[in-house]
C-alpha cells in the first residue's frame, strides 16, 4: 500500500500539468454528455495519469486499457473519450476503464464496475525464469485487443519484479513496436527478435531513470 501511494504521488507530481488539462476538458465532456467522473478522486486522478503517461509515450491519448493496436480506424476510435462509451455505460454504468459512469449511478454500481476492472486485469502472468509470455488473454469484444494487454502485463509484473531484464513474448509486431515505445520513453535500451509466430522484446532496465510508478487498470 505505501510502495502505492509513494508511486501514485510521483507519478502525480510528474504530470501535474497534464493532469489540469485532463480536467478541463472532462469537466466539459461530461457536462455536455450528462456523465460524471468516478467519485473516487484517487481513482480517476490516476487514470488522468495514466492517460497523460499514453499521450506522453505513444504521441495520443489513447484509452488507459489498451495500448494502441496499429489499426488506424480502431486506434481513433480509442482516443479518450473513446467511441465505446456510450455503449459501455448502458451495459455496466461506466466507460470500460470506469472514468466516466452514467449521472445516476449509485455507490454500488461504481464499485461493481472498479470490482469489475480488477477482476479482469488481475490475472496470473506467464512468467518464467525472466521470460514472460502475454500470449492466449481474455479478447474485449468491442475493441478485439486482449485483456490485459502486453503493455499491461509488463506494468504488473514490474511492480514486483527485481531483474534488470525482462524478455516478453508477444504475438503481434504491434505490441513489439509498442514496447519498443515504452522502452524508449523510459530509458530502458530493448532488442527486438522476430521468431516463426512471435516476436520476442529483451528489455534491459539498469541505468533507466524512469521515475514512474507502475500501476495501471486494475492494479
Ligand atoms: S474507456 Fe473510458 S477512459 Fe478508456 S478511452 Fe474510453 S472513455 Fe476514455
Amino acid at each position: 500500500m505505501i510502495k502505492m501511494m509513494i508511486g501514485f504521488m510521483k507519478d502525480y507530481w510528474k504530470y501535474r500539468h497534464k493532469v489540469k488539462k485532463q480536467d478541463v476538458w472532462m469537466r466539459k465532456y461530461t457536462k455536455q454528455n450528462d456523465y460524471v467522473l468516478n467519485p473516487s478522486w484517487m481513482m480517476a486522478t490516476n487514470l488522468k495519469v495514466w492517460l497523460s503517461e499514453m499521450d506522453e509515450t505513444f504521441g495520443k491519448r489513447y484509452c488507459p486499457c489498451f495500448e494502441p493496436s496499429g489499426d488506424a480506424v480502431l486506434d481513433k476510435k480509442m482516443l479518450c473519450p473513446c467511441e465505446f462509451v456510450e455503449d459501455e455505460i448502458k451495459e455496466y454504468g461506466t466507460c470500460h476503464c470506469a472514468l466516466f459512469g452514467s449521472a445516476d449511478l449509485d455507490k454500488e454500481g461504481w464499485k461493481a464496475s472498479s470490482k469489475r476492472l480488477m477482476e479482469e486485469y488481475r490475472v496470473p502472468l506467464d512468467l518464467k525464469e525472466g521470460v514472460l509470455d502475454t500470449r492466449g488473454m481474455p479478447m474485449d469484444s468491442r475493441r478485439d485487443l486482449p485483456i490485459p494487454d502486453a503493455m499491461h502485463q509488463l506494468k504488473s509484473t514490474l511492480n514486483d519484479y527485481s531483474d534488470n531484464e525482462l524478455t516478453m513474448i508477444v504475438e503481434r509486431e504491434q505490441e513489439a513496436l509498442n514496447l519498443e515505445k515504452i522502452a524508449e520513453y523510459r530509458g530502458y535500451s530493448s532488442e527486438k527478435v522476430v521468431k516463426d509466430d512471435h516476436y520476442e522484446v529483451t528489455l534491459h532496465m539498469d541505468g533507466s531513470s524512469f521515475k514512474g510508478s507502475n500501476s495501471s487498470c486494475g492494479t
